[in-house]
């Protein structure tokens, strides 16, 4: 007996595999992929956006995001084929956030580590001055 797992997208229980769905989402996200697979291989479609996509093959633009994320869909050969950062609304290609927020996350893990640093300087600190008393006691004795 296999594991047993909850699909992510129809809750179904289900024997757990490498994937995380189950074997119907499994063949309804194949047969999606290759929806949107075919439409975009027709020379005049290699320009299309998310959206255009999404209305003309009616697969949800999470799933389309996901095929993206995956690599499934060469966002080179498409050049339009981009999704919102999931911090403002830029347009992305890969990974979950722009260049922008991931910078700026950047400079508030730094800053952070900074802060921090000088907490434990301060506490250095304080522990030194502790013992100079003790050891001032030591020679007044
Ligand atoms: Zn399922
Ligand atoms: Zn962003």
């Amino acid at each position: 007996m296999g594991e047993l797992a909850n699909c992510v997208r129809c809750d179904t229980v289900y024997v757990k595999t490498t994937r995380n769905i189950c074997a119907d989402c499994y063949q309804k996200e194949e047969q999606a992929f290759h929806k949107v697979y075919a439409f975009l291989r027709v020379r005049q479609n290699r320009q299309a956006t998310l959206s255009e996509i999404v209305d003309a093959t009616e697969v949800k633009e999470t799933l389309i995001t996901k095929f993206i994320k995956e690599r499934r869909l060469h966002v080179k050969n498409f050049p339009n084929l981009g999704y919102s950062c999931e911090n403002c609304n830029t347009q992305i290609t890969s990974g979950k956030l722009c260049d922008n927020c991931i910078n700026k996350l950047k400079d508030d893990l730094s800053t952070f580590e900074q802060m921090e640093e000088r907490k434990l300087n301060q506490e250095l600190t304080a522990e030194k001055k502790v013992n100079t008393y003790y050891a001032i006691d030591k020679h007044g004795k």
